[in-house]
């Protein structure tokens, strides 16, 4: 008998985690399109509708227009129900943000840190950083804090076990540190991952199921979206693009194998590579994005180069996993077309026929945010995600 009530109670979350994610992907809905696309029956989304109302999470936002009739009522996710904080950090900054339940931002806050930092000054600018977001936030509706970090975690997402950028945290519990201080719900994410999510959530990727996501900046990481899930691998830390071979015998890559993409195509290649050829002491990646822009063509065929080798990467990833979609994200994006034609010519060339001939290439839709916001969806997992009844 408790077998058969928990199975029914599960069945219902599941339904009740349906009709939320068709409301954020598809909503305003009426609860007759709501009972066509869940394939649930009517009686069952008339009552998870009011319960979901009842909890304040779905609100009506009016009526749609009807032929003949009474007009349907249209329903959609309550976006001030509640609010989430999301951090990500880089080598320069931490950029906070505040969003609500539809992911957007309330309001957004960045401090500097310099890579390198010791773990008391990132723990006071995380302190920093979170302070005006928890002042704007109404605490009833405050879910926890997510946290986007750079860097090898642990299996359970708590501790940092390697970071090249902030090697003080390495051994630091970072979930448990920031719970005792806030003593609200804290979950940590990779950037790359927390990116995609924020895409998947909010973003251009909404209503894909299968993607990747390249994160092409000071490395190239991607994260990969399969079947609707987020694919972590063994100990959280799949996605390591940067690390697959292209140039076998090639550099020596700081992971200690020779010829990684990250030898020759990052940031760091980027501009390495314009200040010897053009005999610069620096160089930026704005300057380098104007460069494209008045056709230097020095700093064409080196981004096409680069563009070359993260499309002969990702191609042996995509006839692996087939995605529809590679969304191209991280600071390189910034780059634009020159970047994006050498990776589709290279795409192209090395992927199947059939595979590439269904494969979209599109820019993603948030930029450092996007991490922060991934990070903060984190938080919407207990509403939105079947995950967290498995
Ligand atoms: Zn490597």
């Amino acid at each position: 008998m408790r077998t058969i009530t928990c199975n029914l109670n599960t069945m219902k979350k599941i339904n009740r985690l349906r009709v939320m994610n068709l409301l954020n992907t598809e909503g305003p809905l009426s609860r007759i399109k709501l009972t066509k696309k869940s394939k649930l029956d009517g009686k069952t989304v008339t009552s998870l509708t009011k319960e979901l109302i009842g909890e304040n999470l779905v609100s009506s936002v009016g009526f749609e227009s009807s032929s003949g009739g009474r007009c349907p009522e249209l329903l959609d996710i309550n976006a001030d129900a509640k609010q989430c904080i999301g951090l990500y950090m880089d080598g320069e900054k931490i950029l906070g943000v505040l969003s609500n339940l539809k992911g957007k931002i309330l309001t957004k806050k960045q401090f500097p840190l310099k890579a390198g930092a010791s773990g008391k000054t990132v723990i006071d600018v995380f302190k920093k950083s979170i302070l005006p977001l928890a002042e704007q936030a109404e605490s009833s509706k405050l879910l926890g804090i997510g946290i986007a970090v750079q860097g090898i975690m642990d299996a359970n997402m708590e501790k940092v076990i390697q970071s090249t950028l902030f090697p003080s945290m390495e051994g630091m519990n970072l979930k448990k540190i920031l719970r005792k201080i806030y003593h609200v719900p804290i979950e940590i994410e990779d950037v790359t991952r927390s990116k995609a999510l924020a895409e998947k959530w909010f973003g251009v990727a909404k209503k894909i199921d299968n993607f990747i996501l390249l994160d092409m900046g000071m490395g190239i990481g991607c994260a990969i979206f399969a079947e609707g899930h987020i694919h972590y691998g063994e100990d959280m830390s799949s996605g390591e693009l940067g690390h697959t071979i292209v140039n076998e015998g090639g550099d020596l890559c700081h992971c200690g194998h020779r010829g990684c993409l990250e030898t020759v195509a990052s940031l760091e290649v980027l501009e390495k590579r314009i200040k010897k050829e053009l005999a610069l002491k620096s160089i930026s990646l704005k300057e380098i994005i104007e460069m494209l822009h008045e056709e230097n063509t020095t700093v064409k065929t080196i981004v096409c180069e680069i563009g070359h080798y993260i499309g002969l990467s990702i191609s042996n990833v995509v006839n692996v996993i087939h995605p529809s979609h590679i969304i191209l994200g991280g600071s390189l994006a910034g780059l634009g077309n020159i970047l994006f034609d050498s990776i589709d010519d290279a795409l192209r060339r090395f992927t199947m026929p059939s595979f590439y001939n269904n494969l979209k290439l599109v820019p993603a839709k948030f930029g450092d945010e996007g991490a922060s916001l991934g990070a903060a969806t984190l938080l919407l997992r207990k509403i939105f995600e079947m995950e967290e009844l498995m």
